[in-house]
């Protein structure tokens, strides 16, 4: 089979993993090597799915030995199978950056013979790019669950990025529908990066007041992320968000993806093949995600056991903001900096203008309509010297109409699920630009960490386990949720 051949079965497989965005990374050229790496992001164009397509994004086989019921590429199926050697998929990827096609590569793969085996594969690909070919672009490679740890460390210094996909949200979804698979084989190595990641961070800064930095190498500079499928499995998003939450408070992810169940198996495990999982979900849960790590939400507080899923119709944060009316209407000019972060159309930028503005004088409506702020959502939860906006009133009823209403003009909310594109890289086909998204805002601190140390419970884990709850708060027993609050690691072999 020649290399296009391969390339179009292994690209199109590698579509499904949607763990790829903006890299992080900062890498000048160097004379004598090839490629630059900008912290901006590779990924620039984003197809009519919603996949970014500036990094080569393929697997290097989709061969596996696996049979998780939802993949396209486990065993059972009868699929045409291909496989690169590393050094093809080097090549290419050099070659493709060379004529201006791609910023980078995101490889994954199927497991072949074993993890360690297939790990040995993508290790020697990101060295034939870094070593031989002097490629100084991005990288970011799905690591094999179950590949030994001595593995993992030598993939993490070739890498920007590194990703371990968790799959499904809970232990029982994953005996159910991936049984060769364990929450535990996800976690233990998230860990190590982490570790890694900040062992990496350390020697760097202490090389650097040696002026030594250049012998230190980084590792996963742009750090780790993980994939969840949602919607083939009757997790809550409440579950889901507080397993996402657990994640970057324990292993310090950058993100965490959430992948609306695409049905490609028939399969009585699974969903049936005409099911639809809305792609609003998939929205709103990224939506949450982000108020978790730059707005100082929790999940506790926008989600509960009563009410654990999130609304299709308001966002979460007009959503949280209508439950508690009593905190509204809040004076723009003697809120505080978070306070004003809660308001629905105030923004983190918004807010902090609003804060540097009101040191020059106070501030009204039009102020604020200069400053961007969307008085059409806010206008519900804030006064000016006092008063409403003209129009405006503090009745939940109002603006929760008023806010389903232009949630249903802008045609979120609807009903849909992503259609499967063919071929999906713009190597070959054109593609629709920057049409999902909805995240592209820089990062923030990690506002996470600090609450979630606060607020942990200092009961004792067997009496906790008695009412159903983790150390953490977390809601139910869940031995994934568990091990990626990183705690009570007794229960978990329990
Ligand atoms: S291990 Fe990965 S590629 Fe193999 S069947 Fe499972 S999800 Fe698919």
């Amino acid at each position: 089979m020649d290399t296009m051949a391969k390339l179009e079965i292994l690209a199109d497989a590698a579509k499904y993993d949607v763990a790829c965005t903006s890299s992080g990374v900062d890498r000048r050229g160097k004379k004598g090597q090839l490629g630059a790496a900008s912290a901006a992001g590779c990924c620039h164009a984003f197809t009519a799915d919603g996949r970014c397509v500036t990094l080569l994004k393929v697997l290097l086989t989709n061969v596996c030995c696996y049979d998780c019921a939802y993949c396209v590429n486990r065993r059972s199926n009868d699929i045409p199978r291909a496989a690169f050697t590393p050094r093809e998929l080097a090549t290419l990827t050099v070659e493709f950056y060379r004529r201006n096609y791609v910023e980078g590569l995101f490889v994954s793969s199927g497991v072949i013979k074993n993890p360690d085996y297939t790990m040995e594969l993508i290790i020697e690909t990101a060295r034939i790019l870094r070593e031989d070919e002097g490629f100084r672009g991005y990288i970011h490679a799905k690591a094999i669950q179950g590949a030994s740890p001595e593995l993992l460390e030598r993939l993490g210094f070739l890498v920007d990025r590194m990703s371990i996909n968790i799959e499904l949200p809970s232990q029982s979804s994953l005996d159910l529908l991936a049984p060769e698979k364990s929450g535990q084989a996800v976690v233990r190595p998230m860990r190590q990066l982490c570790e890694g990641i900040e062992q990496s961070k350390q020697d760097r800064k202490l090389a650097r007041r040696r002026h030594l930095s250049a012998s230190v190498k980084s590792f996963v500079p742009a750090g780790q992320s993980t994939q969840m499928i949602i919607g083939a499995t009757p997790e809550t998003d409440q579950h889901i968000l507080k397993l996402a939450e657990s994640l970057y408070q324990s292993v310090s992810l950058k993100r965490v993806f959430f992948s609306a169940y695409l049905p490609v198996n028939d399969d009585s495990r699974l969903p049936e093949l005409n099911t639809e999982v809305p792609l609003t979900r998939e929205h709103r849960l990224y939506q949450a995600d982000w108020l978790l790590r730059f707005y100082g939400f929790s999940a506790d507080e926008l989600l509960s056991p009563e009410h654990p899923d999130l609304d299709l119709l308001v966002d979460p944060k007009a959503n949280w903001a209508l439950q508690h009316m009593d905190l509204f209407p809040l004076d723009v000019n003697t809120a505080s900096l978070e306070e004003l972060m809660r308001v629905p159309g105030i923004g983190v930028r918004g807010a902090q203008h609003i804060v540097r503005a009101r040191k020059c004088g106070r501030l009204g409506f039009d102020g604020l309509k200069r400053m961007g702020v969307s008085l059409k959502r806010a206008g519900y939860f804030i006064t000016c010297f006092g008063h409403m906006a003209p129009g405006f009133d503090a009745d939940p009823e109002l603006a929760r109409r008023s806010l389903e209403a232009s949630t249903r003009a802008t045609g979120a909310g609807r009903k849909g699920r992503r259609k499967l594109v063919e071929g999906q890289l713009a190597l070959f086909d054109e593609v629709e630009q920057a049409n999902v998204d909805p995240f592209r805002a820089k990062r923030g601190g990690d506002i996470l960490l600090q609450r979630a140390r606060a607020q942990r419970l200092e009961a004792h884990p067997a009496e906790l386990q008695k009412l159903g709850r983790t150390p953490s708060g977390l809601p139910q027993f869940d031995p994934l949720l568990v091990a990626a609050a990183g705690e009570g690691k007794e229960h978990v072999q329990a």
